[in-house]
């Protein structure tokens, strides 16, 4: 007789959950009304410890919060704002958690794949290496590559619209934490210094003399904090501009606050614009954030559907691989099949996180992301397996099988790409040159992490040493020039 196997993987068909709000002391008596208002989700969000406690009682202990409030102080690239509906899904599965108080609810909530990158703490993160030495600000060059305030163009044939620096959420390894947010006592957010509405000019004008750019993010921070009709406007001016075939509003809260596109107005008014992109021959679609199968809740799933309905060409779903929230193939392929099963929302990219101070924690290395790579092919439909990709910086996207050469002792990767940045336009050697990223230090062997220690704080060097070196394919030779750097 053979014996049964399993598959690595085991597909079942879930329902989706609200998971019940009153069971937190502080939401005891929201009613679904209250709860499905936007106003009374953005209104309620838990923007400091004082309201943390409030709505948890003494389902937590007290090393938590002052775990919290260590991070503030010292660690947060974010300030700390989370809706109830996002709050809502942490520690889901304790339904009673009043019979959990104190350690149990405490270990729980600590362990809770949404809490821990949407409320951090000092204990998550490395003491060895919190940073990365080479992670920066604004990693990804993103304002190096303004067009005009705002825009960046960094692929030849589409442009990201910073519309605006807020969020309804704001997640602890945001990769525009430069300039999304409020500032923190370890970072002052820069600020756009021209008025909303004439930098939205700025950007139209950009986009009508220029027309190789056929696509726009039109993003953030978050569009749901955009007034609707200041969005609309700007919409409506964008499908005049004959030469715009794509355009994808990069909203989180399409999860974080659906109710906030479950409103009459919002929803009448993506109606609108659809229909005009239809009549162009434009594609208009959304794209989300949702990085664990806990935020796939029926609210989210009736947000995304009702966008498809009122004529969204399709909902799509970015989300950022990180440790611990999403680093395991099972945990990938729960949410990709919660997202395509129940909410018609397109598995679509997972980001590295990206090279931001005090996320090392969250990084995982490239073999690791190969690696789920390979795990996720062959269960979803081709069109929804998503792919998981590297932003290299200088580079953009690149699928993480696209690496060129990899030297996994110093955990550097080099990376080439087929065009040029629009700040490169006079430079010959873009298309030909390798491009660095880094994988976390504490994933690295003994030897390589013993090699890092020994460069001490030398990360601006570290990053022209990186280009020379990367000028030869051969790792034994590049490690030999760069320690002849130092
Ligand atoms: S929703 Fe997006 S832009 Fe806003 S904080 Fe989160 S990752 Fe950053």
């Amino acid at each position: 007789m053979t014996a049964h196997v399993e598959q690595p993987y085991v597909y079942t068909q879930r329902e989706l959950v609200e998971p019940d709000w009153t069971r937190f002391p502080g939401w005891r008596d929201v009613t679904p009304a209250q709860w499905e208002d936007a106003q009374w989700q953005r209104v309620n969000c838990v923007k400091n410890i004082k309201q943390l406690r409030d709505l948890m009682g003494d389902l937590l202990q007290e090393r938590f919060y002052a775990d919290l409030e260590r991070d503030q102080a010292e660690r947060a690239t974010m300030s700390m704002l989370v809706p109830p509906q996002m709050m809502n899904t942490m520690v889901a599965a304790t339904a009673d958690p009043m019979s959990a108080a104190g350690a149990d609810f405490t270990a729980a909530f600590y362990a809770d794949p949404v809490r821990l990158y949407m409320l951090p703490v000092f204990s998550d993160r490395r003491t060895d290496w919190p940073s990365h030495p080479c992670a920066t600000r604004d990693s990804l060059h993103e304002h190096d590559m303004w067009a005009v305030e705002g825009l960046t163009h960094r692929y030849p044939t589409k442009v990201l619209a910073e519309m605006i620096p807020t969020c309804p959420q704001y997640c602890g390894h945001c990769t525009r934490m430069d300039l999304v947010g409020n500032s923190t006592p370890q970072v002052a957010k820069l600020k756009l210094a021209g008025k909303p509405v004439d930098r939205y000019a700025a950007m139209l004008d950009y986009l009508q003399r220029t027309p190789q750019v056929r696509d726009v993010v039109v993003s953030g921070g978050d569009v749901a904090n955009m007034p609707w009709k200041n969005l609309e406007a700007f919409l409506d001016q964008l499908l005049r501009v004959d030469n715009i075939r794509d355009i994808r509003l990069a909203t989180k809260a399409l999860m974080g606050l659906p109710q906030h596109w479950l409103q009459p107005d919002v929803v009448e008014g993506i109606e609108r614009v659809a229909k005009t992109a239809h009549e162009r021959g434009v594609s208009l679609a959304i794209h989300t954030h949702v990085n664990n199968a806990a935020s796939v809740t029926p609210l989210v799933a009736k947000a995304s559907r009702t966008m498809l309905e009122v004529g969204v060409r399709d909902v799509r779903n970015q989300g950022v691989l990180m440790r611990g929230v999403n680093d395991s193939a099972d945990q990938l392929l729960d949410l990709c099949f919660a997202l395509q099963d129940g909410a018609m929302i397109t598995p679509y990219y997972f980001y590295m996180c990206d090279m931001i101070p005090f996320s090392e924690h969250w990084r995982v290395s490239l073999a690791e992301a190969q690696h789920l790579q390979h795990a996720i092919m062959g269960y979803l439909p081709g069109f929804a397996t998503p792919r998981i990709v590297c932003d290299v910086p200088f580079v953009g996207k690149r699928w993480v099988h696209q690496v060129e050469s990899y030297d996994r002792e110093l955990g550097m990767s080099f990376w080439r790409k087929n065009y040029r940045t629009s700040i490169e336009a006079a430079d010959t050697e873009a298309i030909s040159r390798d491009y660095v990223y880094y994988d976390p230090i504490y994933s690295l062997p003994e030897s390589g992490q013993q090699w890092w220690r020994s460069q001490g704080d030398h990360g601006a060097d570290l990053e022209i040493a990186m280009a020379r070196a990367a000028a030869s394919r051969d790792a034994a030779s590049r490690a030999a020039d760069l320690l002849a750097v130092h």
